[in-house]
C-alpha cells in the first residue's frame, strides 16, 4: 500500500499508453475542476445541446437523437441492444476481437437469435461474408476500431451492403482518432466512450440513433435506465418542452467531455487524425526497426492502438511492471487467450504524438535489454 497523498508520484506522472483511458487533453483535464452545474440548470442544458451538437459534428450525423449517455462505452453496447431487440429478432455480429463478442453476449441476453461471424483475431471484418450470412437480419453490428486486436474495419462497405438491415457501429475507439461519417456511411446506430480518442476521463458513453432506427425501437425496453423514450425528452428536448428530470446527470463528466470535444473541433478534425496517424506510424515503424512484429494486418492496423507479439521466451507482463516502475507509464496486456502473448500500445487523444512514439521506443527497447 501506498501512504503518499494523491497528489504525487505514482498517481501523478503516470502515462497512459495502454488501450484506454488514456491521460485527457488538458482542457477536459482542467474541466474537472470547475465548480459543479445542477443537472437541470439552464447553463447545463446548454452544455448538453453544445456537447450533442458537437458529437454530431465528429461523428459525421445530422441524428437529432445525440447523447452522451450517463456510463460507459459498454453501456452505450447495452442501449443499442435494449431499444432495438425483440426475442426472436435476426441479429448478425461480426466477430474479429473481444468487442464483438461481448456483443454476441449481450445481443443474446435480450433475445436476439445472433448469428456470430467469426473471423480470425487480427483481421478486419469481411463485409461479403458479413452481409450473406443471413437474408434479412433485423440488424447488423460490428466494431469499428477493433482495441483487442488492434484493427480496423470498413463499416463503410458494410454499410453499403446492409439491405434493410439497421446497421450498428461501435465507434468507442474510432471516435476523435480516424475518419467517421456515419450518415454517408449508413450507420443507424452508434456508441462511443469518453476515455479513449476524445481524450477524456471514462465515465460518458456517446450514443446515436437516426429516425429510421427510432421507428423500428422497442416502445417499452427491459431496461428503464437505458430507455431511449425516456431520455430523448431529458437530453435532447425533443418532446419540445420542458427538460424533465430522469436521472442525475454526472454534469462534471459532460463539461469535461464538451471542453475535450471544442478542444478537438478547435485543432480540426483533420488535424486530429493526422496527428493520431502520424504517431502510430512512428510507434509501428521503430517497433519493426527493433525487430519486433505486428499482430494485426498490415493494412489494417489502427494508428491509434498498436498491437505488437511480445517476442519469444520475454515475460510480457515482466515488461509491463518494468514500464510502470521505471517510466511511469502503462501500457496494455493481450485479452483473452493473447493475454500474454501481445502488448497492446495506445496513442490516443492528448497522447497521440510523435514525442510519445520515440519515448515509447526508447523505453521498451530499455525493458527488452533487461529482460
Ligand atoms: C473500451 C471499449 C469498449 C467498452 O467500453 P468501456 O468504457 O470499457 O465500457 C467497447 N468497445 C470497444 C471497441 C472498446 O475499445
Amino acid at each position: 500500500m501506498t501512504e503518499n497523498s494523491v497528489f504525487e508520484s505514482p498517481i501523478v506522472g503516470r502515462q497512459l499508453f495502454g488501450p484506454g483511458p488514456c491521460n485527457p487533453y488538458p482542457e477536459a483535464h482542467l474541466a474537472l475542476s470547475l465548480p459543479l452545474l445542477g443537472h437541470l440548470d439552464p447553463a447545463f442544458i446548454d452544455v448538453m445541446d453544445a456537447t450533442s451538437e458537437m458529437l454530431r459534428q465528429v461523428w459525421g450525423t445530422q441524428n437529432q437523437r445525440t447523447l452522451p449517455l450517463s456510463a460507459t462505452g459498454s453501456a452505450g453496447m447495452e442501449a443499442a441492444f435494449v431499444n432495438t431487440v425483440r426475442p426472436g429478432d435476426v441479429v448478425v455480429v461480426a466477430v474479429n476481437g473481444l468487442f464483438g463478442e461481448r456483443m454476441v453476449e449481450v445481443a443474446g441476453r435480450h433475445g436476439a437469435e445472433v448469428i456470430p461471424v467469426e473471423h480470425e483475431y487480427g483481421r478486419p471484418v469481411d463485409v461479403e461474408r458479413v452481409v450473406t450470412a443471413h437474408p434479412n437480419p433485423k440488424i447488423i453490428a460490428a466494431v469499428h476500431a477493433e482495441t483487442s486486436t488492434g484493427v480496423v474495419s470498413d463499416i463503410q462497405e458494410l454499410g453499403q451492403n446492409k439491405g434493410d438491415a439497421l446497421l450498428l457501429a461501435d465507434c468507442v475507439t474510432s471516435i476523435g482518432g480516424i475518419e467517421i461519417n456515419l450518415d454517408a456511411w449508413g450507420v443507424d446506430l452508434a456508441y462511443a466512450g469518453s476515455q479513449k480518442c476524445l481524450g477524456v476521463a471514462p465515465g460518458l458513453a456517446p450514443f446515436t440513433i437516426s429516425d429510421r432506427a427510432f421507428e423500428r425501437r422497442v416502445e417499452k425496453p427491459a431496461n428503464w435506465y437505458l430507455d431511449l423514450n425516456l431520455l430523448g425528452g431529458y437530453a435532447t428536448g425533443s418532446t419540445g418542452g420542458q427538460r424533465t428530470y430522469h436521472h442525475t446527470a454526472p454534469t462534471g463528466m459532460v463539461v469535461s467531455l464538451k471542453a475535450g470535444l471544442e478542444r478537438i473541433l478547435a485543432e480540426g478534425l483533420e488535424s486530429v487524425y493526422a496527428r493520431h496517424a502520424a504517431a502510430g506510424q512512428t510507434l509501428q515503424d521503430g517497433l519493426e526497426a527493433m525487430g519486433l512484429t505486428l499482430f494485426a494486418e498490415e493494412g489494417a492496423r489502427l494508428a491509434q492502438l498498436t498491437t505488437v507479439n511480445v517476442p519469444e521466451g520475454v515475460d510480457s507482463s515482466a515488461v509491463r511492471n518494468f514500464l510502470m516502475s521505471k517510466y511511469n507509464l502503462e501500457i496494455g496486456a493481450g485479452t483473452g487467450a493473447y493475454a500474454s502473448k501481445i502488448w497492446r500500445i495506445g496513442l490516443m487523444g492528448h497522447n497521440a504524438t510523435e514525442a510519445n512514439a520515440h519515448l515509447l521506443l526508447a523505453a521498451l527497447k530499455d525493458a527488452l535489454d533487461h529482460a
